[in-house]
């Protein structure tokens, strides 16, 4: 049976999800460590991407070609961009820009070259049942972080959005930069890293691809207050709570 892929951008949500896995074994190829084990009867291949486009397609490639995973899952943190889009909600993508592409005039601005298109889908099926297993997590946050630490990081009632995701190489961390990117691509909920990489990797190959980011910031001049608390102490319990109800579910 081929393993499903769960990749994960930061260090703090690969220790909650290494845990879960039954017997867990490691290999080390590429600088990175694929973890594979099997978790609610299903086998698993678990790697930390590290922070990047370069990063997540090289990690993406070589689950697609060393571990052959009929799947791809993204986990991790992003700053919200649309109005509505706070700290400690989660958004499931549906699709993908790159928003530091330009290979304008010779191609339309955000378009990558030869591909024809700035937009990449992420997998339906796949995306419904993260969204499902996301508001299952929403519906009961205190359930899997103290509701202390929640009203500290102003987390109220945390929602679940599905839509567009922007990738590229810069922490947005400037009101001035977001608001560039909300004028620019109003559709997009949220900004972040290296989704749009694993998305042109999976479209590549024709491997089912979803994503899931809880929201850390507001990719603001706020973007870094609270931005390593919140991962420690709310975006790493989320993922695994919510990695596991997806698994469990499947
Ligand atoms: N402190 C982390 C690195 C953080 S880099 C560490 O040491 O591992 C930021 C990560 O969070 C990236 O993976 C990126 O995808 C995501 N992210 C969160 N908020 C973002 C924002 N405002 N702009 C861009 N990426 C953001």
């Amino acid at each position: 049976m081929r393993p499903i892929a769960i990749m994960a951008a930061m260090q703090e949500e690969m220790v909650g999800l290494r845990s879960a896995l039954q017997g867990a074994r490691t290999i080390l190829s590429g600088a990175r460590q694929f973890t594979m084990g099997t978790w609610h009867g299903h086998h698993v291949v678990l790697v930390l991407s590290r922070v990047g486009k370069v990063a997540a397609a090289t990690t993406a490639t070589a689950l697609i070609e060393r571990f052959d995973v009929n799947s791809i899952v993204f986990t991790g943190v992003a700053g919200g961009l649309a109005e509505g889009v706070n700290v400690g909600d989660l958004v499931v993508a549906t699709e993908f820009v790159q928003h530091d592409m330009d290979a304008s005039p010779l191609f339309a601005p955000l378009e990558v070259p030869l591909y024809g298109r700035a937009h990449f889908p992420t997998d339906i099926a796949l995306t419904q049942s993260l969204k499902t297993a996301a508001q299952g997590i929403v519906r009961n946050p205190g359930q899997w972080v103290d509701m202390d630490t929640l009203h500290d990081l102003h987390v109220r009632s945390p929602k679940v959005h599905a839509g567009l995701v922007l990738s590229g190489d810069r922490f947005v961390s400037t009101s001035t930069e977001s608001q560039v990117l909300q004028q620019r691509l109003p559709l997009a909920l949220a900004v972040e890293m290296e989704g749009a990489a694993v998305a042109q990797v999976c479209h590549d190959y024709d491997v089912p691809f979803a994503a899931v980011r809880t929201i850390s910031d507001r990719a603001d001049d706020g973007a870094t207050h609270d931005f390593n608390r919140f991962i420690h102490e709310v975006a790493s319990r989320y993922t695994c709570a919510l990695m596991g109800t997806w698994m469990a579910n499947r």
